[in-house]
């Protein structure tokens, strides 16, 4: 299991989450299905808030 970032919430989880997308060849976890919706009508915008919010810190998996 790995751990993930939703960057429309910002909560932790788990990359055994039901919400996934993928963008620009990269995988990305939501708490829920309406995170995940919000991402994928937005994606560059929700990334732009998530790296102004949280500065080097990858929303992807990071295995552990
Ligand atoms: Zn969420």
């Amino acid at each position: 299991m790995a751990v993930a970032h939703d960057v429309v919430c910002g909560m932790e989880v788990s990359t055994e989450t039901s919400s996934h997308a993928e963008h620009e060849a990269k995988d990305y976890y939501f708490c829920c299905d309406g995170c995940k919706g919000a991402f994928v009508k937005a994606p560059a915008y929700h990334l732009e808030n998530w790296a102004e919010e949280h500065p080097g810190v990858e929303p992807t998996p990071v295995a552990g």
